[in-house]
């Protein structure tokens, strides 16, 4: 998918050839903030109830499932989908249904007073409701030098960057389903992949780990954490030590993926919209927030089920909470 240049407003063209979305429009219905599972389809939802609909998509339309190999569990899909063509064809059904997409980032929001308001680089959007669909973004390892490896060896996308690791070493960081998943993928390309993980057992589901624990391209190093990462322009060495016996071994790897979880992407509501000591944001009323009119879908909110198949759900149900609220409020 095409990112945005900085400061431009993209606006897509209906993929099935529908009208054109006018380029000089700003007053919506609704503004749904992002275009993950939860955004897309409260797009449908909302568009599909008559609503004059805008989604702005971000930089990155798709969300986390564009870092995603193939999803076995969302319903429909009898040989599972790969993630980035899942969110696609959501893209096209919700521009099927007359939603709006622009292709640009909310830099600021104003929920104080009505109308709502999203701004982007370059323009202003008001929404008669707004839906933050804004998900969640990887975490960090915070180690020096991560940023300065960043594209030179460190990734947080095994999609994205795994090919550029054939038959090198690679190491994954982290021991949920995430950090499973990558490991798997990563086989295809790495001539071993290793896997650190701060505890002794992982979290990811046990039809993942027995997956894991069959592939012998994958070897697990427990109760350990990535102490230093080295390199002459790119990532050559990765320190490993354990935290039990404080031993450190260092592996002549080429990649470092590190999976170890998400931070909500909320930065943009502090101030506006209750968030909680985490950052996501809190719901009052089904989907509702602290604030009327401003609803909330997906893992912007969601800490425990984060799936594809709930953050879908969610933004359904954000969108039937708007058309209640709309109708209601006349
Ligand atoms: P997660 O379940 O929160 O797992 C994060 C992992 O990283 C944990 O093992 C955690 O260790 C470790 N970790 C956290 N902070 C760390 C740090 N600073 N240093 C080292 N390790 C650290 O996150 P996730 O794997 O991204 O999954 C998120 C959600 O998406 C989950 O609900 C998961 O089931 C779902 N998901 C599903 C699929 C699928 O079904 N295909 C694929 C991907 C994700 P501890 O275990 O010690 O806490």
């Amino acid at each position: 998918m095409m990112a945005a240049d900085a400061g431009t407003t993209l606006i897509q063209n209906n993929d099935d050839g529908a009208k054109m979305p006018d380029k000089k429009k700003t007053k919506f219905d609704v503004v749904i903030i992002g275009a993950g599972p939860s955004g897309y389809t409260a797009g449908i939802y909302c568009s599909r109830a008559g609503y004059d609909t805008l989604i702005l998509s971000g930089i990155l339309p798709g969300g986390q499932l564009v870092n995603t190999t193939e999803v076995e569990n969302f319903p429909g899909f009898e040989n599972g989908i790969m993630g980035p063509d899942l969110m696609l064809d959501m893209r096209k059904q919700c521009q099927r249904m007359g939603t709006t997409i622009i292709d640009d980032e909310a830099v600021d929001v104003d929920f104080r007073r009505k109308p709502l308001k999203v701004l982007t680089a370059s323009e202003e959007y008001e929404g008669r409701a707004i839906i933050i669909a804004t998900g969640a973004n990887p975490r960090k390892l915070g180690l020096e030098g991560e940023q300065t490896f960043g594209g030179k060896g460190v990734s947080y996308c095994a999609t994205c960057d795994g090919p550029f690791f054939r038959n090198q070493e690679i190491i994954v960081v982290g021991g949920g389903d995430s950090a499973i998943e990558e490991a798997t993928f990563l086989t295809k390309f790495g001539s071993t992949v290793h896997v650190v993980h701060r505890r002794s057992e992982l979290r990811a589901s046990k039809v993942m780990q027995e997956r894991a624990f069959n592939n012998t391209k994958l070897k697990f190093h427990w109760d350990s954490e990535v102490a230093d990462i080295k390199g002459e322009q790119k990532l050559q060495q990765v320190v490993i030590k354990n935290l039990k016996t404080n031993e450190e071994k260092t592996i002549n790897a080429g990649g470092l993926f590190v999976a170890i979880g998400h931070e909500p992407n909320t930065k943009l509501f502090k101030n506006q919209i209750e968030l909680d000591d985490e950052g996501y944001v809190v719901l009052k009323n089904k989907t509702h927030t602290s604030v009327e009119g401003v609803f909330a879908a997906g893992d912007v909110h969601d800490r425990s089920y984060r799936q594809a198949i709930t953050a879908a759900a969610f933004g359904c149900m954000s969108a039937i909470d708007v058309d209640k609220y709309l109708t209601e409020s006349g």
